[in-house]
C-alpha cells in the first residue's frame, strides 16, 4: 500500500489533536528529527530514551522534552557581562513574545486550569512553534533603523514594510497588529509627518509603542537624549503623553539594568529621573502611574494586577513580574499565565529579565526554537558593533 507522505503542517495538526486528546493518540512528532538524540526510524525511542518509550509529552513536541538539543544549534559568542545582558535582553524579549503568542487573549482562569509550562504552538493565531508576533517585528525594525543610521523616516518606512510586505516577520505576514498601530501606519503611507502619525487621545494608550521601544535602552546616550528619543520613536504610532511616559519609564529602567544596577537600584533611579526630569510636561500624568512611582505595585496581590493591553496596566504588570520572580524562565512563564495581553507583557518582562539574568540563564531549548534565529542573531551582532560602550 502506498504510504502518504505527510507535510510538516499535517504532522503538526496530528500532534495538536493528540495534545487536545490528552496525548492518548500516539504520533510521530516531526521535531524529533531536529534533535541530536534522535534515532532515525524509531520515533518511540531515542538515545536518551533507549529502554522505555518516550514519555507522553515528548510525543508531540521535542520542544517539551528536557533532552532536546538541536542538531543544528546556532552558537553565540558571548564573553562579557554587557553582551550577556544585550543578547539576553533582546532575545529574552523575542522569547517572551513567542511563549505568549499561542495564548494571547486567553483568561487568567483558563491559564490557571492549563498553565503554560513550555513552548507551545497553535492557539490564538494557529502558528507553529517559535513564531513571534508584531511586538518583535516592530522592535526589530527599530534595531534595523538604528544600525542603518537612525532617522524617523527610515523607521517609519520599515514599519510600512512590516505591515505591507511582512518584512521582519517570521513567515512573511504580520498576523497580529494593534488598531492604533495600523491606523498610524496608514497615516505614514498617506505622507503624514512621522511624529504626527500616532493617535493622541486618551483612548490611544494601548501598549503598541511601549512594546517596541526596548532597543533604545542599549544606546550609550544621556538620560535626557534617551527621553527625547523615546518621545519621537513612540510618537510614530502613539503620541499621547501617557504612552510617552510609559516608554520613558521602561527604557530608563532597562538602561539602568544594562549599566549594571541591581533591579532595586535601577527602579529607584528611574523614579528619581521621572520626578526630576519629567516634571513640567508629565506631572499631569503622574497620577495614572501612581502605583509605579510609589513602588506599591511590587507588593500588590495577583488579583490587583491587570493585563488588559492598556499601557499603564502593562507597565505595572512588568514591574510586578520583575520584582516577584527571580529567574528569566519564571518571569516569562508567570507573565504568560497572567492571561490577557500575554505576548506583549511576557516580551517586556522577558526583556528586563534577560538583561538582569543574562543570555546564559535562558533555556537553550527556547533560544534554539526562535523563528529566524540566525537572522535575529546577525541583527544583534550588527547592533552590538554600532554600540559605543
Ligand atoms: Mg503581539
Amino acid at each position: 500500500m502506498e504510504q502518504k507522505i505527510l507535510t510538516l503542517a499535517e504532522k503538526w495538526e496530528i500532534d495538536a489533536q493528540a495534545y487536545k486528546d490528552g496525548a492518548s493518540v500516539i504520533t510521530a512528532s516531526p521535531q524529533c528529527e531536529k534533535c541530536r538524540y534522535n534515532i532515525v526510524g524509531n520515533v518511540m525511542k531515542c538515545k536518551k530514551y533507549k529502554i522505555r518509550h518516550k514519555p507522553d509529552y515528548v510525543l508531540f513536541c521535542e520542544k517539551e522534552c528536557k533532552y532536546f538539543e538541536s542538531k543544528n544549534r546556532i552558537e553565540f559568542d558571548i564573553y562579557t557581562d554587557k553582551d550577556n545582558s544585550l543578547y539576553g535582553g533582546i532575545l529574552g524579549f523575542c522569547i517572551g513574545d513567542m511563549i505568549g503568542v499561542p495564548v494571547e487573549f486567553t483568561s487568567r482562569v483558563e491559564r490557571s486550569i492549563d498553565p503554560v509550562k513550555e513552548l507551545r504552538a497553535y492557539g490564538t493565531y494557529h502558528q507553529g512553534f517559535g513564531v513571534w508576533s508584531d511586538d518583535t517585528s516592530l522592535m526589530i525594525a527599530l534595531i534595523a533603523s538604528l544600525i542603518d543610521g537612525f532617522s524617523l523616516e527610515r523607521l517609519s518606512n520599515y514599519f510600512v514594510k512590516c505591515y505591507k510586505e511582512g518584512m521582519f516577520t517570521p513567515e512573511g505576514v504580520m498576523f497580529d497588529i494593534g488598531n492604533s498601530t495600523r491606523i498610524a501606519i496608514e497615516n505614514i503611507i498617506k505622507g503624514v509627518l512621522p511624529t504626527m502619525c500616532g493617535g493622541s487621545t486618551e483612548n490611544d494608550n494601548g501598549n503598541g509603542s511601549l512594546m517596541r521601544i526596548l532597543p533604545i535602552a542599549f544606546l550609550n546616550i544621556t538620560n535626557k537624549d534617551q527621553k527625547k528619543m523615546v518621545e519621537s520613536v513612540s510618537s510614530v504610532t502613539h503620541r499621547h503623553k501617557r504612552s510617552l511616559l510609559a516608554g520613558i519609564i521602561y527604557v530608563n529602567f532597562v538602561s539602568n539594568l544594562y549599566k549594571g544596577c541591581s533591579k532595586e537600584k535601577a527602579y529607584d533611579r528611574t523614579i528619581d529621573f521621572v520626578k526630576e526630569e519629567c516634571k513640567d510636561e508629565y506631572m499631569g500624568e503622574w497620577q495614572y502611574f501612581n502605583r509605579i512611582l510609589e513602588k506599591t505595585i511590587i507588593n500588590e496581590k495577583l488579583d490587583r494586577v491587570r493585563t488588559t493591553g492598556y499601557v499603564v496596566d502593562t507597565l505595572e504588570a512588568v514591574f510586578w513580574l520583575v520584582f516577584n520572580e527571580n529567574t528569566y524562565e519564571k518571569t516569562v512563564l508567570k507573565a504568560v499565565n497572567l492571561g490577557g495581553d500575554t505576548d506583549t507583557i511576557a516580551a517586556l518582562a522577558g526583556g528586563c529579565a534577560g538583561v538582569i539574568y543574562g543570555f546564559s540563564s535562558i533555556n537553550d531549548r527556547w533560544i534554539q526554537n526562535v523563528a529566524k534565529l540566525a537572522e535575529i542573531k546577525q541583527l544583534i551582532d550588527d547592533f552590538r558593533a554600532t554600540l559605543v560602550n
